[in-house]
């Protein structure tokens, strides 16, 4: 842009110079040649303050182009993205408003890498970079500049404006990520989804782009290297997401998620063994939530280490009001290892506040948490046992049901999920896994218990395969802790918890 400016700005002022001084010269030395004193000084005074003239016109022409520079360079800053040339969201955003003025209709293209944080992750910021160049490039190749606008507002974000057929584009668009990028690190192929709106929705610039950005939402929702055109049901997805999401930050951070408790009996002798306890929400506004629902979302929002800890006092303050023999099972998420040092914190908290021994706190954890980092979970495991914590494997079965963890980790207890047991009913190899599972739990001094029964049938047959308790409707529903069935010490003193 410099030499540009300079090129375009220099060359005039410099000439009508030139001119004054080639006009001026003669005159000067006309006049000093005359041998005349005072027409000799006139010329030599004149040929000095030339000299000076010149020097001030050429100093003053100099900063003037500096000037024009640098306003030309910081008004490329302003408008261009640095590391891409493309269009930047000012530029953007002032093309969509002149834009919306001056067409009838026009649309915009909102696009995403899909993956892009993992190239950053596994090969460096510099690679991302290149592939964000790559990107931008076969952007600008497929919209016409005639029509289309092209720019990126930051990270992975590319938004198209276009008076163009917008669908056409977008398959355009995601024809052009077929072919692998071709980076110093690596050759890889990138998926992006884009997500479409039109000023047939709005003819507002703020809310045409949100909602662009919503139908982005959507169509990374549906599958990859999609697009999704926006309509108002996706808005008001979004709207009801975000009510939820509101009333549960606020249910957790009034703690009033509570517990309910299922019991576990032993199926030999009928007796109550311990509770597993159920979270539990009904929000003034949304009624009655399913717990599968909310701990999801609380794990989505990075809630849930927050609600744990919670619901593990809770838990630990409701048995310590139960007959001692009764244990308190507590659901832990995957996620909640994540983050270790909270998690075994939570648990000595809610031991020392409840002052519940820590062998009738037993921690159900599922096949799940396992996955990622065995290791690091596994060592987190035996912290909570030396606590003198037990631990339990929950939804067997239901998963990957893999045998090896029972030998790797010492589990106390593996909870049989309902499908199994319920497939087990009528099927002979899983009759077999069932049996196995009770072999192996006996070599390893472990409690099986069966998750879900509903009727006797299933009492009878899971007794013929050795399975040690059960839980179920048939036994009893998930109820409040002060529920008859854990015959508390302090009866008629009810507890002020959950
Ligand atoms: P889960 O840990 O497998 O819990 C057992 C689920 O089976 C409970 O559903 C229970 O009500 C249900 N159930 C018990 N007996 C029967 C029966 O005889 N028949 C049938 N059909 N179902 C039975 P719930 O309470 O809806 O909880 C669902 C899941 O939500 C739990 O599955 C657990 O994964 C999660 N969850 C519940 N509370 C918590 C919690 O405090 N923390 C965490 N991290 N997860 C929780
Ligand atoms: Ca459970
Ligand atoms: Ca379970």
């Amino acid at each position: 842009i410099g030499m540009a400016t300079t090129a375009k700005y220099s060359a005039m002022p410099r000439l009508a110079n030139a001119q004054i001084n080639i006009l001026l010269i003669p005159i000067a030395f006309g006049l000093a040649a005359t041998g005349e004193t005072f027409a000799t000084i006139l010329g030599m005074l004149l040929i000095t303050f030339l000299k000076v003239m010149k020097d001030t016109a050429c100093r003053i022409q100099d900063d003037t182009i500096a000037a024009r520079e640098q306003a030309a360079k910081a008004e490329y800053m302003a408008s261009y993205d640095q590391l891409t040339g493309l269009a930047n969201r000012r530029q953007f955003e002032e093309a969509l408003s002149a834009w919306l003025k001056a067409s009838d209709f026009i649309s915009i293209l909102y696009l995403d890498l899909d993956g892009f944080k993992d190239v950053n992750d596994a090969h460096g910021h510099p690679v991302g970079d290149e592939l964000l160049v790559q990107v931008a490039g076969r952007l600008k190749a497929v919209a016409d500049p005639e029509d289309s606008l092209v720019s990126r507002f930051g990270g992975d974000e590319f938004v198209i404006l276009t008076r163009s057929d917008a669908v056409k584009l977008a398959n355009k668009c995601l024809e052009a990520f077929k072919t692998p990028f071709d980076l110093s690190a690596a050759t890889l192929l990138i998926e992006a989804s884009i997500g479409i709106n039109s000023s047939a929705m709005s003819k507002d610039p703020v809310e045409l782009l949100k909602n662009g950005d919503i139908a982005l939402y959507s169509a990374k929702k549906i599958k990859h290297a999609a697009y999704a055109v926006f309509d108002s049901a996706m808005a008001e997805d979004v709207e009801r997401k975000l009510l939820f999401q509101g009333r549960l930050r606020r249910a957790i951070a009034n703690n009033e998620i509570t517990l309910h408790y299922q019991p576990i009996i032993d199926l030999k002798s009928g007796e109550i063994v311990s509770a597993e306890a159920l979270a539990r929400w009904t929000d003034d506004v949304l009624g009655v939530v399913q717990p599968d629902i909310f701990i999801a979302a609380t794990e989505d929002m990075g809630l849930i280490d927050e609600l744990g800890g919670q619901l593990l006092s809770k838990a630990c303050l409701a048995a310590v009001g139960w007959d001692e023999h009764l244990r308190v099972a507590v659901n832990v998420s995957p996620l909640q290892f994540r983050n270790p040092k909270r998690l075994i914190e939570d648990i000595k908290k809610a031991l020392a506040l409840s002052r519940l021994p820590g062998c009738r706190l037993c921690i159900e954890i599922t096949e799940g948490t396992m996955i990622d980092d065995f290791k690091g979970v596994s060592a987190t495991m035996e912290e909570i046992r030396a606590l003198g914590v037990t631990l339990a494997l929950d939804d067997f079965g239901s998963g990957y049901c893999s045998l090896a963890y029972l030998n790797r980790i010492p589990f106390d207890k593996i909870k049989i999920d309902r499908s199994m047991m319920t497939a087990a009913i009528e099927s002979k190899p899983q009759q077999i896994v069932i049996e196995m599972v009770t072999r192996i739990a006996n070599e390893l001094d472990a409690q099986v218990v069966v998750e879900g029964v509903e009727n006797q049938a299933e009492v009878f047959k899971m007794l013929s395969l050795g399975v040690h308790q059960a839980q179920g409707y048939l036994f009893g529903r998930p109820a409040g802790a002060n529920d008859a069935r854990y015959r508390m010490r302090q009866a008629g003193k009810p507890l002020q918890v959950a």
